[in-house]
């Protein structure tokens, strides 16, 4: 059996004004991964291509990477960028020889001047190869639309988030291929959105109401009721017509049951629709709270600069949250991180142990935003310089190589500031610790995410306190302007029955 593999991966936040070109794409920043480098680099990864690469191993299968293009979330993808990367796999599919596609692809892609990235890309697949098997795994933030369901056999959805369940997403969507494949079954879809925009902070599988609505797609899966069963809370903050939850349900040639588990989970997410609304508390008092909670020689309490999570878009260089933290003089705080690469580079030519005056941050403008962030001047001694690569032992996707980039460690005394050279999002413990922080020992972990940190760092948090900052990533649906999205749409248009 010979495969055509292929991860082509990007959410997009049309709110972002981080751009994202070609480099972004590149795990390592100078070279897209494909071929056999892109097999080794992913092999035991728990990642949508480890998963893959795992039940191609095991059935003895030819594999040919097309391309592994993964980037970290950010406005529209570049004409160009979208162009390249299709180009890897089509000309692999127009090549011909296959008995089957197997795509790791996001399903919130935005390129300019196309709303569905990943339906465009499966369209021009089909127009080359309308016949051969064709599988895909979305993560769960998916914005679905028709072409994403219609031009593949098989679709499955993570069922977590954060999101732990790459690798065995990959895996159920291919053994599910492979089935139809050897005829032993009939995959027939049904599918379905919602008219709601869950706010992200409320859509962890740690809590109700996606927790059950994930457990409830498993129990089919589980039960071989449903071939896949996937429930995509979707990405709010993309302008495009089909933002929002969704469920993709695919039989066994069942079109009517497939019709009414996809109608019980989209009636059961309605139903709870004010349960995915996220109540914002103003900065200063969140701050001020968790000053409170702070117990020094205890585990930290997790602060969430969440409006300015770059794994949502963000530019990660807001300082709004940092401000206030060293306004409200919280002590033993680490802050992971402020996206600055001049500062990095000052600091590394200052060198270990100097002490600087920075002005860091606000380096990126957010004109879709009504409120707008200012760079801090801070002084500190620079503790720490790393190259920042590292292979992942836990947290969301182990065995993973990470590229943070050059990395600094500003210490002013009462505040660890990482300053980050590439959008990464602090996640596992490791990427503190490989910086000479052990973040379980401090009183305060600000940290830059919204959900994922959970995976490996909400081990260590005994209080959590959400941060209302400044970013694009904003809770706060009032400070962005949709004008694509279908209307009406909860909570947009919060009176609808
Ligand atoms: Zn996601």
């Amino acid at each position: 059996m010979r495969l055509l593999l292929a991860t082509f991966s990007h959410e997009t936040n049309t709110f972002s004004p981080v751009p994202t070109n070609i480099e972004r794409f590149c795990r390592d920043g100078t070279a897209l991964l494909s071929g056999q480098a892109a097999i080794e680099f992913y092999r035991g990864t728990s990642t949508c291509m480890g998963g893959f690469l795992a039940v191609a191993d095991k059935i003895g299968a030819e594999i040919v990477v097309a391309v592994c293009a993964s980037a970290p979330p950010s406005g529209p993808v570049d004409s160009d960028a979208y162009e390249a990367c299709c180009r890897l796999i089509t000309d692999e599919v127009a090549n011909g020889g296959f008995d089957a596609f197997w795509l790791d692809l996001h399903g919130a892609m935005v390129v300019e001047g196309i709303e569905d990235g990943e339906g465009e890309l499966l369209r021009r697949i089909r127009a080359i190869d309308p016949n051969t098997p064709l599988c895909v795994a979305y993560d769960m933030h998916a914005n679905v639309f028709d072409a994403m369901v219609s031009n593949a056999q098989i679709v499955a959805g993570y069922h977590t988030y954060p999101h732990v369940d790459q690798q065995q997403t990959a895996e159920r969507a291919a053994r599910a291929l492979l089935r139809v494949m050897k005829q032993e079954v009939t995959p027939t879809s049904a599918w379905r959105a919602a008219p709601m925009l869950p706010h992200v902070m409320a859509q962890g599988t740690h809590m109700a109401p996606n927790k059950d609505l994930q457990a409830l797609c498993a129990t089919w899966e589980a039960s071989g009721r449903a071939l896949t069963a996937s429930l995509f809370v979707g990405f709010p903050h993309a302008d495009v017509e089909m933002a929002g939850l969704s469920a993709v349900v695919i039989t066994d040639n069942d079109q009517a049951d497939a019709q009414a588990m996809v109608d019980e989970l989209i009636s059961a997410a309605w139903k709870a629709r004010k349960a995915f609304l996220f109540d914002i508390e103003p900065l200063e008092a969140s701050v001020s709270r968790a000053r409170q909670l702070g117990v020094p020689g205890q585990l930290p309490v997790v602060m969430l600069d969440h409006y300015d999570n770059c794994a949502s878009g963000g530019t990660m260089d807001t300082t709004d949250t940092l401000r206030e933290i060293i306004r409200q003089d919280l002590d033993d705080v680490v802050f992971f991180g402020i996206y600055d690469p001049d500062a990095v580079q000052q600091a590394i030519q200052a060198g270990v142990g100097t002490t600087v005056t920075l002005s860091i941050g606000a380096k990126l403008t957010m004109p879709q935003l009504p409120v707008a962030s200012e760079p801090l001047t801070v002084s500190g001694t620079v503790q720490t310089i790393s190259a920042g690569s590292f292979r992942l032992k836990g947290g969301l996707t182990p065995g993973l190589q990470v590229f943070m980039g050059p990395t600094v460690v500003l210490d002013t005394g009462k505040v660890q500031i990482v300053l980050l050279s590439r959008h990464i999002e602090p996640t596992a413990q490791e990427m503190l610790q490989v910086l000479g922080i052990d973040p379980s020992r401090k009183t305060f972990v600000a940290i830059k995410s919204r959900v994922h940190w959970r995976a490996d760092l909400g081990k260590i948090a005994r209080k959590i306190v959400e941060c209302a900052g400044v970013g694009v990533c904003t809770s706060d649906y009032g400070q962005l302007t949709f004008r694509r999205v279908r209307r009406p749409v909860y909570p947009l248009d919060p009176d609808m029955q």
